[in-house]
């Protein structure tokens, strides 16, 4: 048991009451709204907008930045001119959790005067005047409309996060809003004296022969408003950033936390959880409880073992419900946790780092911390982008455990040492300077920026990473050697996948096996599609078995893929899609398949379908041929192949990683001479996952420009 000890330990039961029931749902929200800090300064914040181009506001979480200030901005007729305002998330379930409460707040349906998009999802119309996005989103669009003509005003929400998306976003934004200034003074095309990156907008414009681009160079547009909100303290950054904008903030409303460290170093950090959980559901007053775990699978573990040790408890002391919030939810499931626990119940809310800054829940007392989160981590040196676990930092840290004081004084759990604490770093290095930039690259050069070591970043990324991903991008034929974007290479960036994936369609198409490809990229998108529960790990691999494809794993997950769709078929040929649906989940799970993240899978195929089909790609089949489908995946994986060692490890071809093929992987025990990968994660060991079984002649026949004969 994680024994805590106490930092000015004291106890308050007091929790906000529910209103009457005599207070509608419709009155109540009126009510939730007026007494959010930003209301206090809502004419304030909107004079701010009005008197300044680019204004940066910070705000403590919770305070209604995001959910308010889009509403004031169209009350206040900052859609007047016909523009929409856009606010982009770094993550997809707060692009979608709140222009659902939104849309609620505002009384209309989702998709009218509210919506949102998504990679793989847009729900809005041509009524949308407030518009929530992804920041990735956002930076696809400027591809196809590089003036954002549409916005009048764009938020970049969350910016303290500095995902690899905002910050580039921030570049070009800021060359938006210059270019469509310069628009306005009739100066587009005319000055060159300018940086590189308020180049990159006119040439582009320049160079285009596209109808539309061309009525750019005598359009004038309006100006462009420009918001940056940060829950960070540290404006300084944003505001040097963008020449001495001016700053704003919000003030919160915070209750204390008192914070608990434990004695010792936990070593089993779910086990240390679920007892942590338990012993406040035992102990502590009413209130609701927020546990940071790293992603899906551990989500879903610890509520399968809530649920188990639950019924070990007496009656009484069985009213404690999950909600599980991560990113791959069904966006219904995802509203769930925002709704009241019925009474006498408590919330237990499972959420990866979403709910940190991004979502804000009401009711929450207690947070439980066991301080590490899901990472993206690039070693340039090996050119590998992995996800990993790693330690939170302070920043990250205290953002948590403020979650436990917004409605009241909180309590949290921190399941590491004091010392340990110390430890960590101040605040979480940029995206930017950890991730592969092949995509980032890609899409800055279908945006006309060539020189892509020279934009201007709020943070360069390592001169060494940029080198890297211009290397792979030339490597899989998406640059010149002059370092220009190719035919091949746009049409990539038209893609919405990883640049790896969009290739391996365009090769596909060549090859005759697109329709199989399509599957392929649209499973490996999506995170587990197995569904292994420790417990009944036989089962599952038992399960496995009725798909499994001696050549690899892309040929199993084409199986899985297939077989469902059949099953689906059928069924909605007897039932209603719905009944169909619902057939296929109970498939899924009788198979030890991830129902949601084969849902997930499904969706993007039929977005990608729809995709290669507008660029004009044949979508042909290669049948049984799976031959030729392994062909094309060493024509399309060639930067991760890997050679067998005498001991049985794997030497990665290009970096000379060495690595062992992942123990969920259909090719663990055989062993091929020769495979291809695509993924590597680090654990105690470098495993290769979703691997299959290739002949090294085909790398030397089909990426002759890297491979040669051996000796
Ligand atoms: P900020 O952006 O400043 O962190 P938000 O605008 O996200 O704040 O949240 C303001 C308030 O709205 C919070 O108290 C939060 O609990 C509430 N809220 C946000 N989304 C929902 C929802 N879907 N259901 C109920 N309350 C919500
Ligand atoms: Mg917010």
């Amino acid at each position: 048991m994680p024994s805590m000890a106490a930092n000015n330990f004291s106890r308050n039961t007091h929790q906000n009451q529910t209103k009457g029931d005599f207070v509608s749902r419709k009155q109540k929200i009126e009510q939730q709204r007026k007494n959010l800090p930003i209301a206090a300064v809502e004419r304030r914040l909107v004079e701010e907008v009005r008197n300044n181009d680019t204004l940066i506001i910070v705000g403590e979480t919770g305070s209604g930045k995001t959910t308010q200030l889009p509403q004031y901005l169209f009350k206040w007729g900052f859609c007047r001119d016909g523009g929409i305002i856009g606010i982009t998330q770094p993550r997809r379930v707060a692009a979608i959790t709140v222009a659902k409460r939104v849309a609620e707040e505002c009384g209309i349906p989702l998709g009218q005067k509210v919506g949102y998009a998504i990679r793989f999802e847009d729900v809005t119309s041509g009524q949308t005047k407030i518009k929530y996005m992804t920041d990735g989103l956002l930076l696809r669009e400027a591809l196809l409309d590089p003036y954002l003509s549409k916005y009048s005003v764009i938020i970049v929400d969350e910016a303290h996060e500095r995902t690899i998306h905002t910050d580039v976003l921030l570049g070009l934004l800021k060359n938006v809003q210059k270019a469509r200034s310069k628009s306005i003074n009739g100066v587009v095309n005319t000055d060159h004296n300018n940086s590189n990156n308020g180049h990159a907008l006119e040439e582009r414009i320049d160079n285009q022969n596209d109808g539309i681009l061309k009525s750019c160079q005598v359009k004038k547009y309006n100006p462009l408003k420009l918001i940056i909100m940060s829950a960070s303290l540290d404006a300084r950054v944003f505001s040097e950033y963008f020449g001495g904008a001016k700053a704003v903030h919000v003030q919160g409303r915070q209750f204390p936390v008192d914070i608990f460290y434990t004695h010792k170093p936990e070593t089993d950090c779910i086990d240390a959880a679920l007892i942590t959980i338990f012993q406040i559901h035992l102990e502590e007053g009413p209130g609701d409880v927020l546990v940071f775990l790293t992603g899906q699978e551990e989500i879903e573990s610890v509520e399968r073992l809530i649920h188990e040790r639950l019924r070990q408890l007496p009656e009484c002391s069985r009213k404690l419900l999950t909600f599980p919030i991560f990113s791959s939810l069904p966006s219904e499931k995802q509203m769930r946790v925002f709704m009241p626990s019925p009474a006498g119940h408590r919330k237990v809310i499972l959420a990866t780092n979403i709910a940190e800054t991004s979502v804000t829940i009401p009711g929450i007392r207690y947070v439980v911390d066991p301080g590490l989160v899901k990472a993206r981590t690039y070693d340039p040196k090996m050119g590998v982008d992995s996800l990993i676990i790693v330690t939170t930092s302070k920043a990250q840290a205290l953002q948590r455990s403020g979650r436990a004081g917004r409605d009241g004084p909180g309590k949290c759990y921190r399941l590491y040492q004091e010392s340990f604490f110390e430890k960590l770093t101040d605040s979480t290095l940029p995206e930017i300077k950890r991730c592969d930039l092949s995509n980032v690259v890609l899409q800055l050069k279908a945006l006309g920026i060539d020189d892509v070591i020279n934009f201007d970043f709020i943070e360069k990324p390592d001169r060494t990473a940029v080198v890297n991903s211009l290397w792979s991008l030339y490597l899989l034929g998406a640059v010149t050697e002059d370092n220009k974007l190719s035919d091949v290479g746009r049409q990539m960036a038209r893609l919405p996948l990883d640049p790896v994936y969009s290739k391996a369609l365009i090769v596909a198409s060549q090859f005759g096996c697109l329709k199989e490809m399509l599957i392929c990229v649209a499973m490996l998108s999506v995170e587990s599609i197995f569904y292994a529960p420790r417990e009944k790990l036989e089962e599952s691999r038992n399960a496995l078995k009725s798909f499994a494809s001696p050549e690899g794993d892309h040929l199993t997950l084409l199986n899985v893929y297939r077989a469902a769709d059949e099953f689906f078929q059928k069924n909605k040929m007897v039932h209603s899609e719905e009944k169909a649906e619902k057939n296929l989940r109970k498939w899924c799970k009788d198979n030890y398949i991830n129902s949601r993240s084969l849902k997930h899978a499904r969706d993007i195929h039929s977005q990608v379908v729809r995709n290669v089909e507008q660029m004009g790609l044949r979508v042909t089949s290669c049948e049984d041929d799976t031959l030729l489908l392994r062909r094309c995946l060493a024509a399309s994986f060639f930067l991760k192949a890997a050679m067998k060692q005498p001991d049985g490890a794997y030497r990665v071809t290009l970096s000379g990683l060495i690595v062992q093929i992942h123990p969920s992987s259909v090719l663990f025990r055989a062993k091929p001479e020769c495979i291809v990968f695509n993924e590597l994660v680090h654990t105690n060991h470098s495993y290769v996952r979703n691997v299959s079984r290739i002949d090294y002649l085909w790398l030397i026949e089909l990426a002759p420009h890297l491979y040669a004969v051996q000796d």
